[in-house]
C-alpha cells in the first residue's frame, strides 16, 4: 500500500505544489517546508562553536547568560525575511519546528546543550496567541526540545501586557516599556535548573532581557537563551 499512499501524495502535490518557504521552488518528495538545496544555503551563525558571540556581547551587564545562540542570521530583503514572514503571518506555525528541528541537530552534541533542563519559549500575550493561533517562539522550541530530550515549559513564564513595536525606541526607554511585562507564575518549578529560554527573531534583546531578568530573580537558575534569527 506505500506506493499508493506515496502515488496519492505525488499526485496531489501536482496540484497544489508544496513550495520551499526560502526560494519558493517546487519541493521534491521527502522534503518539508525547506528544499535541500536552502537547507545547506541559509546563513548560519555558527555561534554554536563562538561562545563570546555578537548576541552574547550585547546582553553582557544586562543579564548573566551562560550560552546565547542563534541559528540564522537576518538580512533585510533576505532569503530568511520571506520565511520568518510566512512563519509569523500566513499561518505556517511548522516552519518553526523545522527550524528548531535544524538548530537541536547543530547542538545536541554540544556539552552545553546538555546541561539544559528545560526550555521555555518568550510567551506571547493572550490576545495575540488567540489572533495568530500559535506563539512562533513556542513552535521553535519544540523542534529544539524533541532534538535535545528536554522538556518545553509553556505556561510558566506570562505575559502581562500587550506590548508595541519597538523599534524607534532608544535602548533605554525600550527597556522601561518591557517592565514589568513578564512574570512567572510558578517559580518553584525552576528552582535550580538550567533554562533555555527561546525567542523568534533578536534585535535589540530587550525581550530576552526583561524575560531574563525574572527568571534570574529564581534561586540557583541557570540562564541560557536561543533564538531563531539575529537581526543587527
Ligand atoms: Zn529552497
Amino acid at each position: 500500500m506505500k506506493w499508493r499512499s506515496s502515488y496519492l501524495s505525488d499526485f496531489i502535490a501536482l496540484i497544489f505544489p508544496q513550495l520551499c518557504q526560502v526560494c519558493g521552488t517546487n519541493l521534491v518528495t521527502g522534503e518539508k517546508l525547506i528544499c535541500t538545496g536552502c537547507t545547506y544555503d541559509l546563513p548560519y551563525t555558527n555561534f554554536h562553536k563562538q561562545k563570546d558571540n555578537v548576541v552574547a556581547r550585547q546582553l553582557w551587564g544586562r543579564i548573566d547568560v551562560d550560552m546565547a545562540y542563534v541559528l540564522l542570521y537576518f538580512y533585510k530583503g533576505g532569503k530568511v525575511q520571506n520565511m520568518m514572514h510566512s512563519f509569523k503571518y500566513r499561518n505556517m506555525p511548522l516552519i518553526g519546528n523545522k527550524l528548531g528541528s535544524l538548530a537541536g541537530t547543530q547542538l545536541k552534541d554540544s556539552q552545553w546543550a546538555g546541561k539544559i533542563d528545560v526550555i521555555v519559549p518568550v510567551p506571547l500575550h493572550p490576545k495575540k496567541l488567540r489572533l495568530r493561533g500559535y506563539n512562533q517562539s513556542a513552535q521553535f522550541a519544540h523542534g529544539l526540545a524533541e532534538q535535545l530530550k528536554v522538556p518545553v515549559e509553556l505556561d510558566n513564564l506570562i505575559r502581562l501586557k500587550h506590548t508595541d513595536t519597538q523599534t524607534k525606541k532608544s535602548r533605554f526607554s525600550r527597556y522601561e516599556n518591557m517592565k514589568e511585562v513578564f512574570v512567572v507564575a510558578e517559580p518553584e518549578k525552576l528552582e535550580g535548573k538550567h533554562i533555555l529560554l527561546v525567542d523568534d527573531i533578536i534585535t535589540t534583546g530587550s525581550t530576552l532581557e526583561a524575560c531574563g531578568i525574572e527568571l534570574l530573580k529564581i534561586p540557583g537558575l541557570k540562564l541560557s537563551v536561543a533564538a531563531i534569527a539575529y537581526a543587527e
